[in-house]
């Protein structure tokens, strides 16, 4: 389960920061899409995504929902079953809604 606070990982101007090591990097660019998937109809539902699970050798997708109340993304791999919640995602430059 990863607790994640997505502007722990950005620079100033709001980029993923670069000096970070990879596997921050890896984590950061994945948060980033589920960010972006899950504000693109706020809020969705529940939904299904082809965003590739970060646990190594998996081959699930990731599936998101959204706890309004919280405003915490919630994703889970529909293989292995990983998953975390976001927070910390308001207002980056992923954040779709209008
Ligand atoms: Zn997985």
């Amino acid at each position: 389960m990863f607790i994640s606070t997505m502007t722990h990982f950005l620079d100033p101007e709001g980029n993923i920061a670069k000096e970070m090591h990879k596997d921050g990097r890896e984590h950061a660019s994945f948060l980033a899409l589920i960010v972006d998937a899950a504000t693109k109809d706020y809020p969705p539902p529940k939904k299904s995504t082809d965003i590739r699970c970060l646990t190594k050798k998996c081959t699930g997708t990731i599936d998101i929902a959204i706890d309004t109340k919280e405003e915490e993304i919630r994703w889970r791999c529909i293989k292995c079953d990983e998953g975390g919640k976001i927070s910390g995602w308001q207002g980056t430059k992923w954040d779709n809604r209008k």
